[in-house]
């Protein structure tokens, strides 16, 4: 492990969701009334129905231009600039080859650098780079993995699944992942105080 602190930040879920635009397509093409809180868990199919899933999961997510709209809110700048006070922060993805350049483009306005980017689709390999690092993410299946400290970004498709990941703090606002990556990174002990 080196001196440096590592922090592994998710993109989808995290610094920036796709699903506003989802619903808002979504309902114009079908004639639903569906709301981001209707996506409950992961699985599309279960929230939404079949056909809403494969046109999520077979167009939406592949859209070329998926992220050219998408904002950079200035909660999002601070919490990405603040972590970076706390060490160095890496972005990574799993992105689908049609969205792959948008996602690109959209990290650049974020202010990620090509150098802090990793596209992959095998983050386990990320922590063997880079052992003890910080993981945010609202994703279970590499939180689940993770050995070092981590944090849930708080959704509503992934409530209460820190009873399947160990020793995972959630976060509920952008605002909350600095301290919970503070308390994390930078754990102190408690002073004996004699009454
Ligand atoms: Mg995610």
């Amino acid at each position: 492990m080196t001196d440096e602190q590592v922090i592994l930040l998710d993109c989808d879920g995290v610094i920036v969701d796709s699903h506003p635009k989802f619903m808002r397509l979504i309902n114009a093409k079908f004639g639903t009334v569906f709301k981001i809180s209707d996506i409950i868990n992961y699985k599309y199919e279960e929230c939404l129905g079949k056909e809403i899933s494969d046109y999520i999961l077979e167009e939406l997510w592949h859209l070329e231009d998926l992220y050219d709209d998408a904002p950079v809110p200035m909660i999002i700048r601070d919490m990405i600039r603040t972590l970076r006070d706390l060490g160095r922060v890496i972005l990574i993805s799993a992105p689908m080859a049609g969205h792959a350049t948008s996602k690109m483009r959209f990290l650049h306005r974020a202010g990620f650098k090509q150098s802090d980017i990793v596209f992959t689709w095998d983050k386990a390999a990320l922590e063997r780079a880079f052992p003890g690092a910080l993981l945010i993410d609202d994703g279970p299946s590499f939180l689940k993995r993770h050995q070092g400290p981590k944090i849930i970004f708080d959704q509503p498709y992934n409530q209460g699944l820190e009873s399947e990941i160990t020793d995972c703090l959630r976060a509920y606002s952008h605002a909350d992942v600095y301290w919970l990556a503070v308390d994390l990174l930078y754990p102190t002990v408690s002073p004996v105080v004699n009454i």
